[in-house]
């Protein structure tokens, strides 16, 4: 079964005349497994989709489901899907090692276990020698590496990235979509990323295209689309 399913799904915010429609028929799933990048202009949904995706938001109309993952509620499903964001995330109070932690531990998981899980995330995206700075004392590409290691350290089944490199220059985003992907297939997680830069999607197999808040084909025959 599909870990996302949208069905026609829009989300539409404000009401009346200024309704902004953000995203509108959005039908398509992901497979346990898939590598997806989601392309599409700023302003396009991208966001909105990746959102919904994530239950962080809900549509308003339509329907978003998630078929393939085992789910105690909305306390589950957070456990299940990981979202990395675009901006600086890490807790500045915290080592890198501690906000790998941090999240492991609200999940229940001991301090013994939680401290071996979050050594082994941080290797295997070549973090282990700055494990101990703190975020400030961290690049741009590194500290969103060691925000791909709290992710991952919790075993999601699902990783959804939105424009994960968006602040990063070109070497270094692809160097973090790279250690991502890797990552990620290691642990058999699906992701899906978005970007603007058709240049980060060409890195993932799947392409799906955005424009004015719905899926497109490409023009090009590149990509192949979202499916039923
Ligand atoms: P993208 O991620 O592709 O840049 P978004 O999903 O962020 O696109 O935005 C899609 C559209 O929805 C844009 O027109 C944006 O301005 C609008 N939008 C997004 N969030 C909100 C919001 N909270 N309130 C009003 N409009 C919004
Ligand atoms: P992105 O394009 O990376 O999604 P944006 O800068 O478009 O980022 O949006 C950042 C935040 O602002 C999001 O939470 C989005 O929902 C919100 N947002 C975007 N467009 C609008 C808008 N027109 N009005 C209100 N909030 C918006």
């Amino acid at each position: 079964a599909p870990l996302v399913r949208c069905e026609n799904a829009a989300r539409t915010y404000g009401s009346g005349p200024g309704a902004v429609v953000a995203v509108h028929g959005l039908t398509c799933s992901v497979p346990p497994g898939a590598r997806i990048c989601v392309v599409g202009p700023s302003g396009s949904g991208k966001s909105t989709l990746l959102h919904l995706m994530a239950g962080l938001d809900r549509p308003t109309a339509g329907r978003v489901s998630h078929p393939g993952l085992d789910r105690e509620g909305t306390d589950g499903l957070a456990r299940r899907i990981g979202v990395v964001f675009q901006g600086p995330s890490l807790l500045p109070p915290l080592t890198a090692a501690e906000n790998v932690v941090l999240p492991l531990r609200i999940d229940g998981v001991g301090e013994d276990e939680a401290a071996s899980r979050a050594r082994a995330a941080l290797e295997s995206l070549g973090l282990q020698s700055l494990a101990g700075r703190m975020p400030d004392e961290l690049s741009a590409g590194q500290a969103q590496r060691v925000a791909v290691a709290r992710v991952l350290a919790r075993r999601p089944c699902l990783v959804l990235a939105d424009e994960p490199t968006g602040q990063l220059d070109r070497a270094t985003g692809c160097q973090v979509l790279r250690v991502l992907l890797d990552a990620a297939e290691e642990l058999g997680a699906a992701v899906l990323v978005t970007t603007h830069d058709p240049r980060v999607a060409r890195e993932l197999e799947t392409r799906w295209y955005m424009a004015d808040g719905r899926l497109v084909q490409p023009e090009t025959g590149s990509g192949t689309g979202p499916g039923p």
